[in-house]
This record gives C-alpha cells, sequence and structure tokens, in this order.
C-alpha cells in the first residue's frame, strides 16, 4: 500500500493523522511506514521534515528525526531504543516542526524565484539544479556564465518579486501519474517548474534573498544565497 502523501496538497499542514502498516531498519536505522503523511521525505535539495508520531492507544511520542523516500516508501525514522509492534495498524497522531517546514519551504520557494528570474534575464542561461538547505542554499545553471549575470540586477528584481506578494501555483495532472510531469509549480506568470517539494503560497512569504556569490567551475555556475530574517 502506498503512502498518500499530503505535504504535497497543504504546505501549511502541521497536525494530522495516519496508520502504522509497515515499518524496518535499513543503513538510516528503524523506520515505520504509514497510509499517511504530512512529512516531507529529503530530496529534490529539500530537508526532510522532522515532528513526533503520537500512538493514540498509549500516547507514546516517537520522535521521527528524519524522512526520506527508498523505492517508493516514505521511511519515517525513530530512535532506535523505542520498541514499537509494526503490525498492530496502531493509528497514531502526526505532528510536524512548523518553523522548520516553512524555513525549508521559504528557501526552496526562493529557489525556483531565483531560477526564473535569472532565466527570464538572461536568454542562454538555464538553471539544472536547486539545493534549498538553510546556510548553503545555491542554484546551479549550466555553463560558464559567471560574467553575464549580473547579482545586482537580479537581487533589486527579486525583491520587487517578493513585494509584488506573487502567489505560487500547483499544477498536478492525474492523468500523468507515474510521470515526471505529475506536478509543476508556478510562481505569478513565471515559466512552470517540475517539482515534488513544499512551497509557500506567496513570494511576500519569502522575506528578502540576499545573494552571496556566484561562482563558474567547469561548465557550472552556482549562485548561492541566504534569506534574511
Ligand atoms: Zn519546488
Amino acid at each position: 500500500m502506498q503512502t498518500s502523501a499530503m505535504y504535497l496538497d497543504d504546505t501549511y499542514l502541521f497536525n494530522s493523522e495516519g496508520i502504522i502498516i509497515g515499518g524496518g531498519i535499513d543503513d538510516k536505522g528503524r523506520y515505520l511506514l504509514l497510509t499517511q503523511t504530512i512529512f516531507y521525505p529529503q530530496g529534490g535539495g529539500q530537508p526532510s521534515d522532522q515532528g513526533l508520531l503520537t500512538i493514540q492507544s498509549s500516547q507514546k511520542n516517537i520522535l521521527i528525526y528524519f524522512v526520506r523516500q527508498v523505492t517508493g516508501e516514505i521511511r519515517h525514522y525513530y530512535n532506535e531504543e523505542t520498541e514499537i509492534n509494526w503490525n498492530n495498524q496502531l493509528r497514531c497522531d502526526l505532528s510536524i516542526e512548523p518553523e522548520r517546514r516553512l524555513l525549508n519551504a521559504r528557501y526552496h520557494t526562493a529557489a525556483h524565484l531565483l531560477s526564473n528570474i535569472i532565466e527570464c534575464c538572461y536568454a542562454q542561461v538555464q538553471a539544472v539544479k536547486g539545493h534549498s538547505f538553510p546556510s548553503e542554499a545555491y542554484v546551479e545553471f549550466k555553463n560558464n556564465t559567471k560574467e553575464m549575470i549580473d547579482l545586482e540586477l537580479i537581487e533589486r528584481k527579486l525583491d520587487q518579486a517578493i513585494s509584488s506578494d506573487l502567489r505560487t501555483k500547483v499544477f498536478e495532472d492525474k492523468e500523468l501519474i507515474g510521470s515526471k510531469g505529475l506536478r509543476r509549480i508556478q510562481i505569478g506568470k513565471y515559466i512552470e517548474i517540475p517539482c515534488g517539494g513544499t512551497h509557500v503560497g506567496s513570494t511576500r512569504e519569502i522575506v528578502s534573498i540576499e545573494l552571496r556569490e556566484i561562482r563558474s567551475r567547469g561548465e557550472v555556475t552556482k549562485v548561492s544565497y541566504v534569506l534574511v530574517q
């Protein structure tokens, strides 16, 4: 049975429920599988959520410190000391850390906006990858484009886009389930980007992006950034 990924539908859903339907041990530790989850699994350049799973019958709290997807399973990793019977269909309350979720969603949405704006300003420049971990966030572009990109101009455009309160929209094509084109994200009128991450609802929530550095190495250019506040 596949876990329903509720984090795809609502970035701001911090509490919910689920039923334990399995578990196991792998190189990262012990994990649980659920019928549905609000925990974002690390991927797409975005860190996983952390939070608590509370077994309703016993009120036992289990700290979920890491979540990732392995061969289609969303694995919720917990402390090895905790004994849990995976086969009892235990009903649980789920809660994620809202600050961590929101910070990650802001950083990730900022990566989309930065890619959109740079691609818009320079037709020859193409974003290929985003890494939106706070404190080490960057967007990677194809080719050596360091001389081409004016960071001050881009920062001004970012400020404008943020204060314009542009909405993020999610498009899901149910007929394309399993294919890469399934879920696309669009900020304002910028080009849509295929993505399975969590995003804030409006650019205003990003607050402010400061560009740190632009560096070209070989055929790759990285623009690193931090969020102020
Ligand atoms: Zn995204």
